[in-house]
């Protein structure tokens, strides 16, 4: 454990918890170091992403985990939410240490692939795959690009109606967006 003299090692957990995207009892503190979190990890699966160390680090306040490029392999799946024994979410604390590291101005290659999520808010009104991973996923699932450009027509055919949000509902996602700042935030993580 990483001892902090004539400090408060809980000042940066304390942070966290007091975030607006922290859930009110999250149990950030109760950690008991299980790992549970870490074995059910897709993304610790395939990369050094480790969320029990993630939840570690902030509680021995290790802020330098903000510049950690292995905290933009979580995939948001919720599963270590699920799991943990103390109701603790590394999960949502990845999600506020991102945040944080944006509003820092942290600058990883990881980054400007997430802001391509955020244009597709802007553009259609809902998170969606970046197009820049269009070809690549084409060559992952043979013939998604045919799938995907014929997606409506197989939807009107069963009945499913359109998957896009009409035009009129955009715009006032855009309005709601732009009122809280998200644009301004998208266009930064899009100059890194
Ligand atoms: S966050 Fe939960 S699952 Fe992960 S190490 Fe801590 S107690 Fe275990
Ligand atoms: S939400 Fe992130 S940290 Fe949690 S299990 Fe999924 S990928 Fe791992």
């Amino acid at each position: 454990m990483n001892v902090q003299i004539g400090n408060n090692p809980l000042r940066f957990a304390g942070e966290i918890l007091s975030n607006l995207k922290a859930s009110d009892d999250m149990g950030l503190l109760r950690c008991v170091q299980c790992g549970m979190c870490t074995s059910v990890c897709p993304g610790a699966k395939g990369s050094n992403y480790n969320p029990r160390d993630m939840v570690e680090k902030v509680l021995e306040g290790e802020e330098s985990i903000i510049n950690s490029e292995e905290i933009w392999n979580c995939f948001y799946c919720y599963t270590c939410h699920s799991v943990c024994p103390v109701g603790n979410s590394p999960c949502e604390i990845n999600q506020i240490l991102r945040q944080i590291a944006i509003d820092e101005g942290i600058v990883n290659d990881k980054v400007g692939i997430f802001a391509g999520y955020g244009d597709s808010f802007l553009d259609i009104g809902i998170g969606a795959m970046p197009k820049r991973f269009f070809m690549e996923l084409n060559e992952d699932i043979e013939g998604w690009l045919d799938f995907k450009s014929e997606l409506e027509e197989i939807r009107n055919e069963l009945g499913l109606g359109p998957i896009t949000i009409p035009k009129k509902s955009i715009e006032e996602i855009n309005v709601l967006l732009k009122k809280v700042g998200f644009d301004k935030r998208i266009e930064k993580m899009n100059s890194y």
